[in-house]
């Protein structure tokens, strides 16, 4: 069993609320850093400080915090209105248990049986202004005294393992953190690694745009889970990302052009190393990597991730031979990377 893994994805962190998660990280990597602080966003920034044999600063992030829920509002019959905290199809909530709020009261989420549904309404998507978090409380009374308007609700999945593939909730992104806690925990590298554990990433890449501003580097790498569409694959679907083929290497997505030099450099060193790998096809979605690449003067950036299937639902599932082999891409990126990959003529 995976403890980082079970331990990172089981933890709670909803955008703006990733308090858990990063007291986990922070004891996780204490005793390999040099320095850590959280700055004023949240971000859990530290310094593992290199050999000293190159002058670059290198800094790579991966975002602490997980798609979720927010509580808006109590109905008199105690049942919870709520909203989305990141991008969510509403057809993947209904009957899903949830916990609310500071105290992880259990709710499940519902709307009207399909016994009481028309039979126009039972092809239909319930949207989710439709469907209720039931905590059991009998008025709203009831449901005051146990969660707030305001509260974050998450979803509740156990870390499980099926041979060589995990189940589990939230390895968007904690997967890549768990591959950043394990760059942090090998020997130094050759220059100074800052880690950004950031975030606030699910709802529009705050996090990751503040800690490259303060952190200032020269070259970034962004670690991160990325959709896998391979099932199911009846349809004609464009080729993508696939389970267990490898850490996907971004090129291009809705809102960045990764730096050609450093997608260059990391296919090399997989090609070296002996690594599988995929490219990303190009297309929706966007990770760190644009906010970074855009902070200060410009920042070279790029993205590797572990494939996941049924990204942004409460389950999702990765390949932990994938894992293993992003972690040892990142960290083979790493030691080979120089000032020269990055020069411009
Ligand atoms: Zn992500």
């Amino acid at each position: 069993m995976n403890e980082l893994l079970k331990n990172l994805t089981e933890a709670v962190g909803v955008s703006s609320n990733e308090k858990e998660v990063r007291l986990l990280i922070r004891d996780l990597i204490a005793d390999y850093v040099d320095e850590w602080h959280v700055d004023a966003l949240g971000n859990l920034l530290a310094l593992k400080k290199g050999t000293g044999a190159s002058p670059l600063r290198v800094l790579v992030d991966a975002h602490m915090d997980e798609v979720g829920l927010m509580i808006t509002d109590i109905d008199s019959n105690g049942t919870l209105k709520f909203e989305g905290v990141g991008g969510f199809n509403d057809r993947t909530l209904l009957g899903k248990v949830v916990q609310v709020g500071p105290k992880k009261i259990t709710g499940v989420i519902g709307a009207r049986p399909v016994h009481l549904l028309e039979a126009n309404q039972r092809n239909s998507v319930v949207k989710m202004d439709a469907m209720r978090i039931d905590i059991g409380a009998k008025n709203k009374d009831a449901a005051n005294g146990k969660v707030n308007v305001g509260d974050f609700a998450a979803f509740v999945t156990e870390y499980e393992e099926l041979g060589v593939t995990a189940v589990g909730k939230a390895f968007d992104d904690r997967a890549g953190c768990a591959a950043l806690v394990e760059l942090l925990r090998a020997r130094p590298y050759p220059f100074d690694l800052y880690a950004s554990f950031s975030v606030q990433e699910e709802v529009g890449l705050r996090g990751a745009e503040v800690a490259a501003y303060g952190i200032n580097p020269d070259v970034a790498l962004v670690l991160e889970c990325t959709p896998a569409y391979d099932l199911p694959n009846e349809n004609d679907v464009s080729p993508n990302v696939a389970l267990g083929k490898g850490p996907s290497i971004y090129v291009m997505d809705r809102v960045t052009i990764q730096d050609p030099r450093l997608v260059g450099h990391i296919t090399r060193t997989a090609v070296a190393n002996g690594i599988p790998f995929q490219i990303r096809q190009p297309g929706g979605g966007g990770t760190n990597t644009a906010v970074i690449q855009r902070t200060r003067g410009g920042i070279p950036a790029a993205t590797i991730a572990v494939p996941g299937r049924h990204a942004h639902t409460p389950t999702m599932i990765i390949n932990l031979e994938d894992y293993a082999n992003v972690v040892k891409l990142a960290e083979a990126t790493l030691r080979s990377l120089t000032p020269d990959v990055i020069k411009r003529n």
